[in-house]
Order: C-alpha cells, then sequence, then structure tokens
C-alpha cells in the first residue's frame, strides 16, 4: 500500500507546517492563551486564507478535500504548532453538522465558515453525560410553529467566540439539532480558559424561544449525524495528537543533544538513548493508527477502527508527554518552553469524545458485536 501523500495533500502539509512555524511562534501563542479572547482573530483569517478550513470541506460542499487524509494533515499540522485555534470545534464539528443535515439557508453559513467570516460552537454534552453521545437532557416543547429550549451544556468549547451555537435537545422521537444565534434571549455564558489554550464555556438555555427554521435536519434523527461527525473529529484528535507528539520527541531530542552533564551531552548516555528509542517507536505505532483510522473513516469499520486509534495514541501520547517532560528535567515545566503547552494538548486530546479507558471498552464492545 502506498502512505505517501497526494500531490496536492503534501502542498497543504508544507505550506501549512511552513505558515505555522513562521507565524505561531511560542511567544505570539503564549499572547493569544493569555488573550480574553483565547483565539487570534488574524490567525483564523490566515488559516482560511490558506485553505486551511476548505480543506476540510468536499467540493460539492464548497472546499477541496474533506476525506480522511486531509482532516489528518491539516490536524497533524496543528498539533505540532499547538494550535489553540478551534478549528475543530468551528469547522469540523459544527460545519460537518451543516454540510450533513443543513438546508440551503443553514448551509449558506458553511461558504462563510470557509471564508473565515464565522465561527460555530457545538453545544452538545451536558454535566452528566461523560462521552455518552445520546444522553442528553436538554428538552424542547414545540408551541404551535414556536419552540422553545430549555436546559444546560457544559464544556462548549469556542462558545463565546461563536455567532451561532449549534444546540441538541431531546424530543418524542429522539435527538434534534438547533442552530441558535448567539444573543438569543434566554441563552447565557459562563466562560472560562482551558487547560492547554483556548476557552469554553457552561451554556445556560432558559426557555429560549426559536422558530421552526432553526432545526437542523429532521427533528428526532440527529444522532447518526453526530455519530458520524464526531467519529471525523476522533480522527483529528488523533492526528492532532500525533503532531503534537512529534513535537515533542524533536524537542527531546534536540535537548539530549544540547544539554551537557558529566563533560558531554546527554543523548550520548545509553540509558537515555534507550528512553529516546522507545519513544519514536511509540511515534511509529502512533503513526500508522492514525493511516488506518483515517482509511476507514468512511467505512463500516469505522468506529472500530477509530476506537482503537485513539486507545493507541492515548497510551503512546502520555508516554511521550510524560518522558519528554522527565527528559528535560525540570526545564520541562516553564511555561515560556515550547514543551509544557504540547505535553498539555496531548493530554487534553485524550480528554475529547472519550479517553483512552473508553475507547478500550468501546473497541472489546464492538469487536464482540
Ligand atoms: C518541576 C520541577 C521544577 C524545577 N524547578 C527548578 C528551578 O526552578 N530551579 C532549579 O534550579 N531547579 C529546578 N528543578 C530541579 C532541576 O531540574 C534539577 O535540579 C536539575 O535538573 C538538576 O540537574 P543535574 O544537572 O543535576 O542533572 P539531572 O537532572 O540529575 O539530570 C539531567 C539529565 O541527565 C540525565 N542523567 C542524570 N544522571 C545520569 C547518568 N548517570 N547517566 C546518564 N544520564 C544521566 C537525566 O536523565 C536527565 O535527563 C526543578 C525540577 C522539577 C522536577
Amino acid at each position: 500500500m502506498n502512505f505517501d501523500l497526494t500531490e496536492e495533500r503534501q502542498m497543504l502539509q508544507d505550506t501549512l507546517r511552513r505558515f505555522l512555524r513562521d507565524r505561531y511562534t511560542t511567544e505570539t501563542r503564549n499572547t493569544i492563551i493569555d488573550s480574553e479572547a483565547g483565539l487570534s482573530a488574524e490567525i483564523w483569517g490566515e488559516l482560511a486564507e490558506l485553505g486551511v478550513l476548505g480543506a476540510l470541506f468536499s467540493e460539492d460542499q464548497g472546499g477541496f478535500g474533506g476525506a480522511g487524509f486531509d482532516i489528518a494533515v491539516v490536524f497533524e499540522e496543528l498539533g505540532r504548532a499547538g494550535v489553540v485555534e478551534p478549528v475543530l470545534d468551528t469547522a469540523l464539528i459544527c460545519g460537518g453538522l451543516l454540510t450533513e443535515l443543513g438546508d440551503d439557508d443553514q448551509r449558506q453559513l458553511v461558504e462563510e465558515l470557509i471564508g473565515g467570516a464565522l465561527h460555530l460552537a457545538l453545544a452538545h454534552s451536558e454535566p452528566g453525560s461523560r462521552y455518552d453521545l445520546d444522553a442528553v437532557e436538554t428538552q424542547i416543547v414545540q408551541n404551535g410553529s414556536d419552540i422553545v429550549l430549555n436546559g444546560r451544556k457544559a464544556v462548549v468549547v469556542n462558545a463565546e467566540a461563536a455567532d451561532h451555537l449549534i444546540v441538541s435537545a431531546r424530543e418524542a422521537g429522539g435527538l434534534s439539532l438547533f442552530v441558535v444565534p448567539s444573543g438569543t434571549a434566554g441563552v447565557s455564558l459562563r466562560g472560562y480558559p482551558m487547560l492547554a489554550g483556548g476557552r469554553a464555556a457552561e451554556v445556560m438555555l432558559d426557555d429560549v424561544q426559536l422558530p421552526e427554521s432553526a432545526r437542523l435536519g429532521a427533528g428526532g434523527r440527529a444522532l447518526s449525524a453526530l455519530e458520524a461527525v464526531i467519529a471525523r473529529a476522533n480522527v483529528a484528535l488523533a492526528a492532532e495528537a500525533l503532531g503534537a507528539m512529534e513535537t515533542a520527541t524533536a524537542l527531546t531530542r534536540e535537548y539530549l543533544l544540547t544539554r551537557k552533564q558529566f563533560g558531554r551531552p546527554i543523548g550520548t548516555f545509553q540509558a537515555l538513548q534507550h528512553r529516546m528509542a522507545d519513544l519514536l517507536i511509540e511515534m511509529e505505532q502512533a503513526r500508522s493508527a492514525v493511516i488506518n483510522a483515517a482509511g476507514y473513516l468512511e467505512t463500516d469499520q469505522r468506529d472500530k477502527q477509530i476506537a482503537s486509534a485513539r486507545n493507541l495514541i492515548g497510551r503512546a501520547g502520555r508516554l511521550v508527554a510524560e518522558e519528554a517532560i522527565q527528559l528535560h528535567g525540570g526545564i520541562a515545566m516553564t511555561q515560556e518552553y515550547e514543551l509544557a503547552h504540547i505535553a498539555k494538548r496531548i493530554v487534553m486530546t485524550d480528554h475529547r469524545f472519550g479517553d483512552t479507558d473508553y475507547h478500550l471498552e468501546r473497541f472489546i464492545e464492538l469487536s464482540a458485536a
């Protein structure tokens, strides 16, 4: 099998890598993380201009990519540079739901999104839902042609920057989704910074009145579209963790060859070479797992292969993050140093849409089915 990237994907990777290396320095990122917005509108515009958002959509959706390998290329580079801008939430997750379920008007939003003019956030998880996509207590009541929404959503990533929230709610037939413009009466947010950069919010929905046109797709039928979009998000998270792991191992290698102790670089000590070799083997496994998950995204093996990849990458990522920190000694704990942020991103990706243990159980369950 040929694992090389196509010419277009190679170009996208090269361009994005160069752009982030020049523009997204540790200092720039630390300023963004410390800012009230938690993201840079300027960087966002530049990412859109480079075609990074368009690469996540197929041609008939207004983009020029959209396959598993396009997602993997983009998110590996974002992970390599430790980008905190919400490409996952606005473009891949919410954009994916709009293209999958939207009517003509709603799909217009995707065009604005790809152009960089729009931010979105998925308000789905609730305080008690853990990783269960079907555990939603937010309810709607149909009042003639009006819809009234009541509930509470937890850890809504990018909620404060979003122009619209995509909100899930339960009704008689099952799960439904609604496109809710920010600032709609009855919607209130309590925002906070996240551990590894970016912002999230608790979202309160008190008697939010919506027209029927806010409904995204058919009533009660949103679960399978959500599952498909979260499967894509899982491939993205696996690739992001891989990119971040690449940076962590590169920084560690550089440090071992630079830091001198006992009159020579510490990387010349065999005990440390063995530890570094273990990391490089884990990296190769992780890379294969991402390729596997991306390749199975559009098949009926999707969920099993993704669970397997996320479990493997969760374990490998933790090992790489911990070993990189240890091999660096105390310097790794300094916020000004790149590794501190990268290690946090690796750990944090393991808590979105299922951690290592969750994906192990899911893999066992799906293998037995
Ligand atoms: C969270 C944290 C914060 C810290 N903050 C500070 C701080 O602010 N200021 C400060 O001064 N110190 C700080 N330290 C301590 C600082 O990291 C250590 O004092 C410093 O690393 C000691 O350096 P060292 O040269 O003695 O070598 P070590 O830290 O002992 O080793 C350096 C490297 O050499 C390798 N090594 C050690 N011995 C051998 C060997 N025999 N053969 C082969 N390789 C070997 C180690 O694996 C390591 O990678 C902190 C430590 C931690 C964990």
